[in-house]
């Protein structure tokens, strides 16, 4: 499981998470909500152990990783941009994180290979992102973080860049993906259709603060406020 407890974030004077509460089950896929600027990336990486917090703890079953340096929290994260290495081949892309953690070759090998499969791209590992549609380098990205088997995997509006037929195809892949190997996964959008469709549960971040925590049912039918409310789309 994952854990926020009373977890604040500023930079410089400007307090950009407030007080987030929050806990993830394992192998739950939880949607993160909010409109741009108001945190939710900034979340991501603080699990990620890119960002900082000022105040509270981050635990992961239980033992607080805030001291742990990212490449030693077993956190998977497919950024916003995707952030392929544009110099490296689709294989070498996706081997990365195995080359850093010091794989043995073989096993290696089978791992890349298993993981491009697992997105359809084995016959494209020897590309350059570059040469690749924005769909095909979504599916890069998301090899490359599958391949360390994660405990934690969190997406970064992975499919924000793609046309909506892809959208909903890869969201739908990505479901199985997770449910295949029992991913506990932290999702962000700004969709909430996309949410709504492929969550477990959801929270609703506004201005650093989280609004609402629950299922798609109960923010639906029991907004907590008028924002929860306009923002899934019940209130007006
Ligand atoms: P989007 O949907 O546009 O991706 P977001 O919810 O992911 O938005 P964040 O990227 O987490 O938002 O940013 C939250 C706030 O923190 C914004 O006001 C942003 O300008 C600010 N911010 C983000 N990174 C930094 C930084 N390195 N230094 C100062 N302010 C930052
Ligand atoms: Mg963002």
């Amino acid at each position: 499981s994952l854990e926020a407890r009373h977890i604040s974030l500023s930079y410089g004077s400007t307090e950009v998470l407030k007080d987030v509460n929050i806990r993830i089950e394992p192998g739950e896929f939880f949607a993160l909500l909010g409109p741009s600027g108001s945190g939710k990336s900034t979340l991501l990486r603080l699990i990620a152990g890119f960002n900082q917090h000022q105040r509270g703890e981050l635990l992961i079953d239980g033992k607080d990783i805030t001291g742990t340096p990212p490449h030693l929290r077993n956190v998977g994260m497919v950024f916003q941009n995707y952030a392929l290495w544009p110099h490296m081949t689709v294989w070498d892309n996706v081997a990365f994180g195995l080359v850093e953690r010091k794989e043995p070759k073989e096993s290696l090998r089978r791992k890349v290979a298993a993981a491009l499969e697992l997105v359809g791209l084995q016959d494209y590992a020897q590309r350059r992102p570059s040469q690749l549609s924005g769909g095909q380098q979504q599916r890069v990205a998301l090899a490359r973080t599958v391949v360390i088997e994660p405990k934690l995997l969190l997406l970064d509006e992975p499919l924000s860049n793609l046309d909506k037929n892809l959208r909903v195809q890869m969201r739908e892949e990505l479901k199985n993906l997770q449910r295949t190997l029992g991913l506990t996964t932290i999702f962000v959008t700004h969709d909430q259709e996309e949410a709504m469709t492929t969550a477990d549960r959801m929270a609703v971040l506004d201005k650093g603060v989280l609004q609402q925590v629950g299922t798609a049912a109960a923010l639906f039918d029991f907004p907590a406020n008028r924002f929860v409310a306009s923002f899934v789309g019940t209130a007006n």
